[in-house]
């Protein structure tokens, strides 16, 4: 049995964030995941500029690791579209540079990382492959998996799933995408598409899995029919699509949030709260989770995991709140056409919307 504290499970950007706050201030966490070399986890690799404010924050910067700058928000809808100036600037950024620069950051400030594969987790006994733990603090970051003990309530509704193509740098996409965002909007779901470092594009598409069921069942044959419907988005696609990894993920909970927890167990991101990824800002509440649980437990140790989780669950309830209504609305035709009317015209009022959709970034004080 290992003793370590506080032990944070997960190296995704929550773990991480938990781990460089606790390493700035001195504590030596143990950061634990499976994966001992960096992959590209799904995602679509926007980052807000909550986001960004938070990385700098944490000794990062989206610019120095090459992410592309966006400035523009695009929706279509079919032949239709809209763009409108988002309110800060944000960023395209693959998860591997991500995750990586993060890993790095975290050995730089003091933690410790190491590679096991968490099976069970009772109390606070964690039960790896290769060892078992019993922190006094337990950080569970494991973000979009769930581990057997503590996995988060499952809905009988129709789940979202999350499919993403990573496609190729080309001159054409560099024209269309270059400095936006682009949601392009579809009945049961949409696909988000930025371009991130080095000029390739994430395209990332989430949606109902009836929806997908209704195309047929597979991710190509849905692309191929979204490519005939959406003339925009079959230009993104472009000749090599078919050529590219098919990722996909499912039963995503959107919507879910950790109201409450045990003493000692502090839930970080989509551990502590999904919110749908239509808003791009995931990654944010990673972070803020990450880092408001680490001050907690430095202003009160183990016994601080409650009011944590509940402090952090009102805060996540507005911007939860507010993209679950955009994810709901933006899923129907009738929903996409109305967002593109805004859009045009009243531009500003959907920047608000989208800056409220966001995680305020947690004082350091
Ligand atoms: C389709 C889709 C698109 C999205 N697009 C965006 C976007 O554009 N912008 C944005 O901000 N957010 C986006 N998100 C949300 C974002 O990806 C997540 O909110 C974010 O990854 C949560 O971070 P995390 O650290 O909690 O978890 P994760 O990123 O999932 O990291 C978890 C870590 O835990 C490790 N782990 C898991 N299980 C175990 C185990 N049993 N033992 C040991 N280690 C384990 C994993 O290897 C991983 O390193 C999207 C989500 C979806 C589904």
């Amino acid at each position: 049995m290992r003793i370590a504290d506080p032990l944070v499970l997960g190296a995704g950007p929550a773990g991480c964030a938990a781990a460089i706050r606790l390493g700035q201030t001195g504590a030596m966490p143990l950061l634990i995941d499976r994966d001992a070399d960096v992959g590209d986890p799904l995602c679509g690799g926007f980052l807000s500029w909550r986001t960004a404010e938070q990385l700098q924050t944490l000794g990062l910067s989206p610019a120095a690791l090459g992410a592309h700058r966006v400035a523009r928000l695009r929706l279509f809808d079919g032949p239709h579209q809209a763009a409108l100036d988002l309110p800060h600037p944000a960023w395209g950024l693959s998860r591997h540079a991500l995750d990586t620069a993060m890993r790095a950051r975290a050995l730089a400030v003091g933690a410790r990382l190491d590679f096991d594969t968490v099976r069970a987790i009772e109390g606070l006994t964690v039960e790896g492959r290769v060892a078992s733990y019993r922190p006094q603090s337990l950080f569970l970051a494991t973000g979009k998996h769930d581990v057997r003990g503590q996995s988060r309530p499952r809905s009988a509704n129709d789940t979202a799933l999350g499919i993403r193509l990573r496609l190729p740098h080309t001159p054409e996409r560099q024209r269309l995408l270059g400095g936006a965002i682009e949601l392009h909007l579809f009945p049961g779901g949409y696909v988000g598409i930025v371009l991130q470092e080095g000029g390739s594009a994430n395209l990332c598409l989430a949606m109902r899995k009836s929806a997908l069921a209704d195309a047929g069942g597979s991710p190509q044959a849905l692309f191929a029919q979204l490519a005939r419907d959406h003339p925009a988005l079959a230009a993104r696609l472009g000749d090599d699509w078919r050529q590219v990894r098919c990722d996909t993920i499912g039963a995503v909970p959107y919507g879910f949030i950790a109201k409450d927890t045990a003493p000692g167990l502090f839930r970080l991101g989509d551990q502590a709260a999904v919110i749908p990824s239509l808003a791009g800002e995931g990654i944010s509440i990673a972070l803020a989770s990450g880092v408001t649980a680490a001050q907690h437990w430095l202003a009160g140790g183990a016994a601080a995991a409650p009011v944590y989780q509940r402090a952090f669950a009102r805060q996540a309830r507005l911007p939860v709140a507010l993209a679950s209504a955009a994810w709901h609305a933006a899923e129907t035709r009738i929903g996409a056409r109305a967002a593109l009317a805004l859009a045009r015209l009243a531009p500003a009022l959907v920047a608000g919307f989208a800056d409220r959709a966001r995680i305020a970034a947690p004082s350091l004080a």
